[in-house]
């Protein structure tokens, strides 16, 4: 059973109150796969990532992970069962320091990464672990996000655009700290708008419009698909 999917989504409908935001979303993740959901703003990205979190409770569907059923559980239990959400506004605690802010969530397995492990990983964070989070830079805040939930022993990660608003160098960064989770064997459910920074550590595409999935391919086969891409995408 080494294919059976590790994170598997089966027809998952969301609401915001009476406003219905998914529709059947289907999504499968092999463990240590990075796959990659792509679409336009409002397609319901974020909505896929915190509906199969838990934060957005009003769910109908299938998440299963490890055959074990996520939908009933509370957002703290799918914590501790191994998933891991990075949000797209980081959620740094400005009024503290950095080594602070990495101590803050409780940990949810032993596995998870040692605050040396960290530094190593992501050394500038190291250079800045007395700043205050509001002294730091966007791409300071979305490692320090990362780093922060790599600690709890997560072991299946969402992220949230993490190169949003950040600078290539940062993009350049930030990428060689997805490649280096993968290598460590870390499952990644990333989303993005920026499919040439996602085509760097993606096993697998899946597109999304107006709350619906509408493709998924492999991830070397991004070219192939360039004409669906730039229309889900509207560049
Ligand atoms: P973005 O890149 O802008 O975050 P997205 O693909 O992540 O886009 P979502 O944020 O998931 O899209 O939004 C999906 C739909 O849900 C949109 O129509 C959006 O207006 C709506 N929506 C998002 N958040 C809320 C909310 N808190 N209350 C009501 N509707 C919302």
């Amino acid at each position: 059973m080494r294919d059976a999917p590790l994170l598997e989504v089966r027809d998952l409908n969301a609401w915001y109150g009476e406003s219905h935001v998914l529709h059947g979303v289907d999504l499968d993740i092999r463990e240590g796969e990075t796959v990659t959901l792509l679409g336009r703003n409002g397609a319901g990205k974020t909505t896929t990532l915190r509906a199969i979190m838990g934060i957005l409770r009003r769910r109908e569907g299938v998440i299963r992970l490890r055959g074990q059923d996520l939908l009933k559980l509370p957002l703290h239990k799918v914590a501790q069962a191994g998933l891991g959400y990075v949000p797209e506004e980081r959620g740094i605690f400005a009024s503290l320091n950095v080594a602070e802010n990495l101590m803050l969530p409780p940990k949810v397995a032993e596995s998870g990464m040692s605050v040396e492990e960290i530094y190593r990983l992501f050394p500038n964070l190291h250079e800045r672990r007395t700043s205050q989070g509001t002294k730091l830079s966007g791409g300071e805040q979305q490692m320090l996000a990362i780093a922060r939930v790599l600690r709890t022993g997560a072991k299946i990660l969402l992220l949230d655009e993490p190169t949003e608003g950040l600078a290539p160098v940062i993009v350049q960064r930030i990428g060689d700290v997805l490649v280096a989770l993968k290598e460590r064997g870390m499952t990644i459910l990333l989303v993005e708008q920026n499919f040439r920074f996602a085509r760097k550590v993606a096993d697998r595409f899946y597109l999304m419009e107006d709350g619906r999935m509408v493709g998924s391919f492999p991830g070397p086969e991004l070219d192939a698909h360039m004409d669906q891409l730039h229309e889900v995408l509207g560049v």
